[in-house]
């Protein structure tokens, strides 16, 4: 199905690698121009030459900085010619126990997890709705569901974002002028972040690092992690052309890890 985006123009902000880079690259397949993020420039710069290599019809443009703070954002935005599409993404915080957090932690948290995004709607919805189209997809986590207890600054920072997107989708003002906003929420994708999980896995229980997969693997009714490939599909979908009458919405994608009805 054409997805009807060729000729867009879209933001994907922390997208040198794992799941940001999945959605910039399915994006790019669509025939997506891109602006894309993340803080070290080396492997930026080499993921903008991959998408270039792979898609020579659309137009990457690699702009380091760290998005949590306004200078990021601010060059990220001067870098799109206008964002039809916003991929809102930045690394989640540490995992920890609350005790040991202090206001620093918190407001690190809410400034990457939270706040960026915020920021990157206000900048651009308006605009979107101007021209009668925009698609805002923001990666949040399984975890905004179903809490798990040693992320708690992401279930914090994650859930205020959540809260906040839940209004203002339903804007007349943006939802009437085809402009929407959905979350994404990563059940587990075998990325680098992933992989950085498994090794405090390891260091807390002395297992290898294939037996700890294997243990989480196993809990997936799916029987296996997702990728970033498929992830980015999704996310491509979400921003087509049909999916206009789809927002406000919280989109789990765990193989079926989630154990509720709803
Ligand atoms: P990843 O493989 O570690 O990739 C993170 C990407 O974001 C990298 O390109 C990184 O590049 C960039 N980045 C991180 N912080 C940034 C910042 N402040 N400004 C700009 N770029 C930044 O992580 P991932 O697995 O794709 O995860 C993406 C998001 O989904 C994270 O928030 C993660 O917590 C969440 N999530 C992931 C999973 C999972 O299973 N993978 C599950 C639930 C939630 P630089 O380091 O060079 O900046």
């Amino acid at each position: 199905m054409d997805l009807g985006l060729k000729g867009r123009w879209a933001l994907v902000c922390a997208a040198s690698k794992g799941l940001g880079r999945g959605c910039a690259e399915a994006l790019a397949g669509e025939g997506v121009n891109l602006v894309i993020t993340a803080r070290g420039d080396e492997v930026l710069q080499a993921t903008a030459a991959a998408l270039r290599a792979a898609n020579p019809h659309v137009e990457v443009r690699a702009v380091a900085g760290d998005i949590a703070t306004p200078e990021g954002r601010a060059a990220a935005l001067a870098a799109c010619p206008q964002v039809d599409i916003l991929v809102n993404n930045a690394g989640g915080p540490p995992p920890g126990d609350f005790r040991d957090w202090g206001r620093e932690q918190w407001l690190a948290a809410l400034e990457a997890n939270m706040l960026a995004p915020i920021e990157l709607i206000k900048a651009t919805v308006d605009a979107m709705a101007a021209r009668g189209f925009g698609r805002v997809v923001n990666i949040t986590s399984g975890s905004v569901k179903a809490p798990i207890d040693v992320l708690g600054l992401s279930n914090g920072a994650r859930s205020g974002l959540t809260g906040f997107v839940a209004g203002v989708a339903r804007q007349p003002r943006l939802a009437g002028r085809n402009v929407t906003i959905n979350n994404l929420l990563p059940g587990a994708f075998d990325t680098e972040r992933l992989r950085k999980g498994w090794a405090a896995a390891v260091a807390r229980s002395g297992e290898s690092v294939e037996a700890v997969a294997d243990k989480r693997r196993a809990a997936i009714p799916a029987q296996r992690f997702g990728t970033a490939e498929e992830f980015g599909q999704i996310c491509a979908m979400l921003c087509s052309a049909q999916a206009g009458y789809l927002t406000g919405q919280n989109i789990l994608l765990d193989g079926g890890a989630y154990p509720g009805t709803f």
